[in-house]
């Protein structure tokens, strides 16, 4: 046989195998629905906001993480998501927590800087937690959005040596500057930092 003739031949066979192998490394995932998970927190989904929509960083090496910011989202967590997915919009949280079972969707990397508090002092050393709901239909505080989402907080708590308490675990209404009042009076906060202690 001819060395330099069989070769080629040879080489064309494999990346015809390869190119052929392509589609069904992509399938199993696509055909089961799955979605790729979060990298920070093995819990959640993963539904990335728009880029325009927050800022790349390298925290905590870039800025020093110090708090948990907690919001209630005034939209459905459907919407949450396409609004944070919507260049247009400017805005993000790291976390969206559903009502009805607690489900955990992260749109932001942990990293990364998301636009959720309306203070760039804020914004950059904290994590924001986006909760289903609004704040005058306390219903939507359900046990279950409680309950997971104070594992998320504790979680983070843990990995940047964030104290759990009142004084870094704050609602929006507290960053100062702002005109929200999320998450309103109805959010039990006394039953919220003992979940996040006991989590
Ligand atoms: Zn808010």
């Amino acid at each position: 046989m001819d060395r330099s003739r069989s070769q080629p031949s040879r080489r064309r066979i494999l990346k015809g195998a390869a190119l052929a192998a392509v589609p069904y490394a992509l399938l199993p995932a696509t055909r089961a629905g799955a979605r790729p998970l979060s990298t920070d927190y093995p819990p959640a989904e993963w539904q990335p906001a728009s880029s325009s929509n927050c800022t790349t960083s390298s925290r905590p090496t870039s800025y020093s993480l110090d708090r948990v910011i907690i919001h209630v989202t005034q939209e459905t967590y459907a919407n949450t998501l396409a609004i944070f997915q919507n260049p247009q919009k400017k805005v993000s949280a790291h976390y969206v927590v559903r009502s009805a079972d607690g489900h955990v969707a992260q749109c932001v990397r942990e990293a990364d800087v998301a636009w959720h508090a309306g203070n760039w002092d804020y914004n950059t050393h904290s994590i924001g937690i986006e909760h289903e709901g609004w704040v005058d239909k306390p219903a939507y505080f359900t046990d279950a959005l409680y309950e997971r989402s104070a594992k998320l907080t504790a979680a983070i708590c843990d990995k940047y040596g964030i104290p759990k308490d009142r004084a870094h675990i704050i609602g929006h209404a507290e960053v100062p500057g702002t005109d929200h009042t999320d998450p309103g009076p109805n959010w039990d906060w006394v039953r919220y930092i003992k979940l996040v202690n006991f989590a």
